[in-house]
């Protein structure tokens, strides 16, 4: 008998079990007539080809694209409607209601334990150390990680403190938890840190999963597309419990724009100009009054903490700029964290800081 999957056998049993729903598009895509699927034979208000029809569910250009772009193979990639619906198809695939967990590292990004509260699972708080640049503690992940966490969430760059983990120990926890969770690498950030994904540790260790998103180094927010890369044989369970149609036919022509080698290189020089502007405002933000600290940053935003984040954001808000005051997550009181923008939005943060 071959030993049990370290993923299916996490999976809720019941979605294991699932019939998922059979769309027109799955079943069929040849033909010349297609009279299946209760469309439209056109779009009477718009010009536009093809928006009468439903879309691919995983339109192949784009995940042969997307494979090629993140170093993964066709059946490693699932699009989705931004990475955050990748958390949530996570959460529902292996989290029973009320009976399993998930384990976040905080401060970090909030729709884990949102998702999770959602799906009623409950969450672990393993926090991020401040004392070693907000450092992941792998032991202390690994020893936490009790029975029913099915999902360590882990954010390289982590978002809102801004430095990547260390590979070394996003390894060690999954490589600790192997059989016993799957380890969810949030890599949103990663083309402003300039260094590999996770991603290339995939074939020895099937319990990693890795998000990716064009919301931030493609400048794609508005279009709502993400991907999730993981084994094929969890691709497939996702499949099943995804949305029909989850990349609408604008979106996927957006982002096979921003996949395309001209698309590429237009995203590679707007990182680097990115990363420019994160250095040189790290050091300006650092000599103002107001500023009592700036975290390093591997991402497109710094945090950074004030005498009075209140006062920050009164005289930011004054200038018309939009901070995001962070003093409510857990260990950041007085912390505020700025998206870099434009040289000259930045330098109205700048200015407005200054004045504090
Ligand atoms: N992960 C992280 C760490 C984020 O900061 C964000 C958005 N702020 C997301 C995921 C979600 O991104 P999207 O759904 O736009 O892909």
């Amino acid at each position: 008998m071959s030993a049990p999957d370290p993923v299916l056998s996490l999976i809720r049993p019941e979605i294991l079990a699932l019939t998922p729903y059979s769309s027109a598009r799955k079943e069929s895509s040849g033909g010349r007539v297609w009279l299946d699927a209760n469309e439209n034979p056109e779009t009477p208000s718009a010009g536009k080809p093809f928006l009468n029809r439903y879309p691919d569910p995983q339109p192949p250009d784009l995940v042969n694209a997307l494979a090629t772009y993140y170093g993964a193979d066709p059946a490693n990639v699932l699009v989705t409607r931004g990475s955050d619906e990748g958390i949530d198809l996570l959460l529902r695939a292996f989290c029973r209601a009320g009976r399993d967990a998930i384990l976040i590292t905080p401060p970090t990004y909030g729709m884990y334990a949102v998702s999770a509260a959602i799906q009623h699972a409950r969450v672990v708080s393993v926090p991020l150390l401040p004392a070693k640049n907000f450092a992941v503690d792998a032991a202390a992940v690994i020893g936490e990680a009790t029975p029913d966490v099915k999902i360590v969430f882990l954010c390289s760059p982590n978002n809102p403190t801004g430095a990547l983990l260390d590979r070394a120990a996003v390894l060690q926890i999954a490589r600790g938890l192997l059989g016993r969770s799957v380890v969810v690498v949030d890599e949103a950030y990663l083309e402003f840190a300039g260094t590999p994904s996770l991603l290339t540790e995939f074939r020895s260790l099937p319990n990693l999963v890795v998000l990716r998103t064009l919301s931030k180094a493609f400048g794609l927010a508005g279009v709502r597309c993400g991907v999730t890369l993981a084994s094929p044989a969890l691709i497939g369970v996702l499949q099943k419990i995804i949305a029909p149609y989850p990349v609408p036919t604008p979106v996927l022509q957006a982002a096979l724009a921003a996949v395309s080698p001209a698309g590429l290189a237009a995203a590679r020089a707007s990182a680097i100009q990115l990363v420019a502007e994160r250095r040189r405002l790290a050091a300006a933000l650092a000599k103002l009054t107001a500023v009592r600290r700036v975290w390093p940053s591997d991402s497109n935003f710094i945090l950074f903490e004030v005498t009075d984040s209140a006062r920050v954001m009164a005289a930011t808000r004054a200038a018309g700029v939009v901070l995001r005051d962070r003093s409510r997550d857990y260990g950041l009181a007085n912390h505020v964290r700025i998206t870099m923008g434009t040289p000259e939005e930045n330098n109205a943060a700048l200015e407005a800081i200054a004045h504090v």
